[in-house]
């Protein structure tokens, strides 16, 4: 059996770890260095440079070196406009992907991040002396489910099979070995380079619950290090202070000095680029002390703040970890003792927490681990089929387990008297290019569309087991069945159908849209169509009739069109034409069938 390696993606530095003989270890270069910075850049002849060779280049390069890519995973180019005036390099939107353009070549986020995680596996290969394939990777607990993909889709790219996506924090806490305990509160204060994080998370029965998440994506050491330089940028002459290079190097000496700072009262800021300039400036940690507190003063509302939305005190929380670089500085540490009123745990190191962790995770996912319960996640999303052929999703995938989801339906038809339950697991956005897991139907009192309230309930229980019950809360009726989700699907498939998913994204999308835009005009040319009717007796003059018969036809005209924009306006223009009729006949049944999802008629 291959190795399974446990990955922490960095936004600043990244590492990768195995189990050695019952205990998680870091794998180090031929130095004895453990972290990789998460920096890549853009060498002579296209090469490409990763780690400590491209971070050197921030300085030389710093037009064909990116850093910070985390930031980007899985977000659009309005997600992270507010940031790109912050980067050295260009940034767009193609085919609803970021590009990040370095020197004439264009990458993907996915695509660069995937450098690290290849540098990472040839490390781990290097190290171990076998070929390494199969990985857990760690991302922020708030990152959502695009960003989630995206870390798997670099994985893949990068050659890693990616069996499972894991909360950082929740990674903290197995290193900590926390989940051999029953139950408790645990907060995981993250403080890495250039982002803060808080997590509450609640330990039951060897299961993590990530209760709440605070912080700030642009709070870090690197706020340090800029407050020392505007502090000491006084002390430089004049002329010298333009010098982009020279501030890029005066950045990193600061740096340098911080990190003496955490262990020594003193420390120097030599910056010697010969010929150029020469700076040799003595720092004390009262100094750094004094400049820093408001940046580490911020990290103590957020965690305030995660307390309130957890609905706790600082004395509800058992334990507090200490994860990232940043959480070595003596003033970090006694600020989280007094904010949670105990003292934080601190043996493991805390830049390597995180992959010991996902190691941990690996392990367990290997079945080595037999004491630990496992924590599933659910490797694909779970929901059922909506009127018009449509995926409704109820339990999105990477949601952990034990979990239950309700959601309500209506009936798209009148007088439906049973209304299909279609279960189905996959990425797809349309019924039919999901898997099929079970199919039902259930009886319904006959009504106008858009009337009946048909309740769906999704159980997930700890072994993975689904069951699914439907109810007709009018009647109370109801009826249930019970599937095991990922069973018969391999690993292979798994990771196929998620691959499918991001590569039919947009098509799919496409047609689900113009599913759900010809699904709304059929429910209200069925509703329209009646009215001339209704109309008719409310009195409404026969030319008015005529009109709207006319209205009728253009938009039943567009819907059988492919543009889903197209129907989507004329939907619109009908609605607006046609209110002075719909005020007089369209009752409250008509409109709750305009918003309410549906279902299909037995
Ligand atoms: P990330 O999770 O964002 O990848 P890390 O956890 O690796 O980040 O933290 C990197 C940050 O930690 C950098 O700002 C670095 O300067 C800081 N750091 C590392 N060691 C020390 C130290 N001894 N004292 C103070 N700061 C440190
Ligand atoms: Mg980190």
């Amino acid at each position: 059996m291959p190795p399974i390696v446990g990955i922490d993606l960095g936004t600043t530095n990244s590492l990768v770890a195995y189990m050695k003989d019952g205990a998680p270890v870091c794998i180090p270069d031929e130095r004895g260095r453990t972290l990789v910075p998460s920096v890549i850049s853009v060498g002579e002849g296209g090469l490409e440079l990763v780690g400590d060779l491209a971070r050197g280049r921030r300085i030389t390069a710093h037009d064909r070196t990116v850093f910070s890519v985390k930031r980007f995973m899985g977000r659009s180019l309005e997600d992270v406009r507010d940031e790109l005036h912050l980067l050295p390099f260009g940034v767009r939107e193609r085919g609803g992907l970021l590009q990040i353009r370095l020197l004439d070549r264009e990458f993907t986020p996915q695509e660069l991040s995937a450098f690290i995680l290849r540098e990472l596996k040839r490390r781990a290969e290097k190290h171990l002396g076998e070929e390494v394939g199969p990985a857990v990777i760690t991302v922020p607990a708030y990152f959502n489910d695009a960003q989630r993909q995206a870390t798997k889709a670099a994985g893949l790219i990068a050659g890693l099979k990616v069996l499972r996506i894991v909360n950082e924090p929740t990674a903290a806490a197995l290193a900590y070995g926390l989940s051999n305990r029953d139950r408790g509160v645990v907060a995981v204060y993250d403080f890495g380079g250039g982002t803060f994080d808080i997590s509450i998370l609640r330990i039951t029965d060897g299961v993590f619950h990530v209760l709440s998440t605070n912080g700030d994506t642009h709070l870090g050491g690197d706020d340090i290090d800029q407050a020392l330089m505007d502090r000491l940028l006084p002390g430089v002459p004049e002329a010298l202070r333009a010098d982009a290079c020279l501030l890029q190097a005066l950045r990193q000496a600061c740096e340098r000095a911080k990190c003496d700072l955490s262990s020594a009262g003193e420390a120097r800021v030599v910056v010697s680029m010969p010929g150029r300039a020469e700076i040799d400036l003595v720092v004390t940690r009262r100094q750094l002390e004094g400049v820093m507190r408001p940046v580490v003063e911020r990290t103590r509302t957020a965690c305030l703040a995660a307390l309130k939305d957890a609905g706790l005190s600082a004395s509800d929380v058992d334990e507090v970890l200490l994860v990232g670089g940043s959480t070595r500085i003596p003033m970090v540490r006694s600020l989280v003792a007094e904010t949670f009123g105990c003292e934080p745990r601190c043996e493991l190191d805390p830049d390597e927490v995180v992959a010991l962790g996902a190691a941990v995770q690996a392990d367990i996912l290997a079945g080595k681990t037999r004491d630990m319960l496992l924590l599933d996640v659910t490797p694909l999303s779970l929901g059922i089929e909506g009127f018009g052929g449509v995926m409704n999703v109820l339990v999105p995938r990477n949601s952990t387990i034990p979990a239950s989801v309700k959601e309500a339906f209506t009936t798209a038809a009148d007088n439906q008297t049973a209304v299909v339950v279609h279960v189905l697991q996959g990425e797809r956005e349309l019924a039919a290019e999901n898997r099929s897991l079970a199919r039902f139907e259930l009886p319904v009192d006959p009504l106008p569309s858009g009337l009946a309230r048909v309740e769906v309930e999704f159980l997930i229980d700890a072994d993975g087991i689904l069951n699914v019950t439907a109810r007709d809360l009018r009647t109370g009726r109801g009826q249930s069945v019970e599937v095991i989700p990922s069973h018969g699907l391999t690993e292979d498939e798994i990771l196929g159908m998620v691959r499918e998913g991001i590569e039919h994204g947009r098509e799919d999308m496409e047609m689900r849209w113009l599913v759900e835009a010809r699904t709304e005009a059929d429910i209200v040319l069925n509703a329209a169509r009646k009215a001339v009717t209704q109309a008719r007796a409310a009195g409404v003059p026969e030319e008015r009739l005529t009109r709207f018969t006319e209205q009728i036809g253009e938009l039943a005209r567009v819907r059988d069109g492919t543009d889903h924009g197209a129907i989507r306006g004329a939907l619109k223009r009908f609605n607006a034409e046609t209110e002075d009729l719909a005020a007089k006949i369209m009752d409250a049944a008509v409109k709750s069938a305009l918003t309410g999802k549906s279902l299909s008629e037995a």
